[in-house]
Parts: structure tokens; sequence; C-alpha cells
């Protein structure tokens, strides 16, 4: 922004957002979103990378209001009533747009906010008070890509703009024990597994690890069948500055092939 109120360093969130359905839910991942959203400064702008928003070339959202996209199917009616009438910032997409060298960002007025913004960040600001805007992920790009293009949006964390990666590290959606949602903490092993050796790499800042996901053989294949809902974790680990302190929360498994858990950097 231009003109900025705060110049609070913001943290950084990645935030596993799971179901569509925990936007209307009662649960203790939701518990955990509003618990971060009241730990933090409230920022002057969110800027979110979501999942569910892959393009080829890269994005941002510019639009003054954005609409609430409801981009899932077979859900309860209440879930597709759900409005989250955030503004937009034209002003942060366009001083985001100035920022990227790394390719040239175009500015979007079609998209508008996918359930992995809206679904979580809904929690955070009940109120829809604060204007969020989305960047895409492109999927012609290699992961040590999207981290470095994340690095150069640094600065805007001295301007009050809270960025957050929205996905989940574990995500097979192919094989979900759909009988087990209920069951507290499930995890198969190999989503056990490659979920601490992430949790590992995350809290020592081995971020290579990470980047470099596809060469730690059979769990992470099966952890990481489609980078989309992994990439957005590297996006915001690129910002973490040294020393910065770095914490986990809802930390859990479901339905086996998920895991929710979400980063606090800073
Ligand atoms: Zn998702």
């Amino acid at each position: 922004m231009t003109t900025p109120l705060s110049t609070t360093k913001m943290p950084v969130l990645f935030l596993g957002h799971g179901s569509p359905m925990n936007a209307i839910e009662e649960n203790e991942f939701v518990e955990g979103f509003r618990h971060i959203g009241k730990s933090i400064p409230k920022p002057e702008a969110i800027l979110c990378i979501s999942a569910h928003w892959e393009t080829r070339g890269t994005f941002v959202t510019a639009m003054e209001k954005p609409k609430t996209i409801h981009d899932f199917g077979g859900f309860p009616k209440a879930l597709y009533e759900v409005q989250y009438p955030a503004p937009g910032s034209p002003e942060l997409a366009g001083e985001i747009k100035s920022l990227i060298k790394a390719t040239n960002m175009e500015l979007d007025y079609k998209w508008g906010l996918d359930h992995g913004a809206w679904s979580v960040i809904k929690h955070l600001y009940p109120d829809a008070s604060v204007p969020v805007i989305e960047m895409s992920l492109d999927y012609y790009q290699t992961p040590q890509y999207h981290y470095d293009l994340m690095k150069e949006l640094t600065p805007l964390r001295k301007k009050g703009v809270l960025i957050i990666g929205s996905g989940n590290m574990v995500h097979n959606l192919g094989l979900v024990a759909w009988d087990k949602f209920d069951s507290d903490n499930f995890a198969f092993d190999w989503a056990l597994e490659a979920s601490e050796k992430m949790k590992k790499y995350i809290l020592n800042s081995d971020h290579d690890k990470l980047i470099n996901y596809r060469r730690h053989g059979r769990a992470f294949e099966l952890a990481i069948p489609t980078p989309e809902h992994f990439l957005p974790l590297l996006y915001a680990l690129a910002l973490k500055e040294e020393n910065e302190d770095v914490q986990l929360f809802n930390d859990k498994a479901v339905a086996g092939s998920l895991t929710m858990t979400s980063v606090k950097i800073g």
C-alpha cells in the first residue's frame, strides 16, 4: 500500500484448509484459525495464495469487490449460501505487480475469492473488514520458481499485509478414508511419515528439502500427488527471515490422507 497506516512486520501464515465444510462447522481447526486471528496484529490487507487458483502465468486479483466463489460440488446448501464480502485492494494488486520482477504479473478482474481463501479467512476476520486479494499459482512453473517469486514480496510484510498460503501439506483425495472422517487424528503410515518429515524441515528451516519434495520417495509421492495444495506452503516459507519464530498449530491428520497442520512465521 502506498500510504501504510501500520509499519509492524506482519507474521506469515500457512493454513491447512481441509474440507470446505470447515467454513460452516464448529471444530478444533476453526477454533485454531480464530485463535491465530486474535493473536496477530490486525492487517491492512491480506494477500492469499490459494491451492484453488491455478493459471497459466501469474495473476493477482485487482477488482474492488471480489465475489465469493463456491468452487466445489456436492455439499449442503448452507455452504453455497456463504458470502464473504471482503473488499479487494486494486492498490495492493498494483503494488505487487510493480514489485514482481521474475514474471509479468497480470491484473485479474474475473476471479474473486475461492474457498481456499474465504473458508479460512472468514474465521480470522468474521466481519470481512480486511481487504483480501489473491495471487494465482502458475502450473507451468517449478517449486523453486514459486519459492523465489514470493521472496520478491518480502517488503509487503512491513506494510501491514498479512500473507497467507492456503493448502494442505498432505493432501491425497483419492486415498481419503471416508469412514474415518470422525476419527481423531487418523493418518495412514505414509501420511504420518511425510508429515513428520515436512514438520522437521519446516522447523529446521531446511527449505531446500521441501522445494525438492519430489526426491523423497513413496511417502511424499502419496502425500503430494499433485502440487497445488503443497505449493502455498513454499510461498509462506519463502518469506521467513533468519531467526524468526516458527510455530505449528492445527497439527492433526484427517481421514488418513490429509493433514491440517498450519504454520505461523514471525
Ligand atoms: Zn483445497
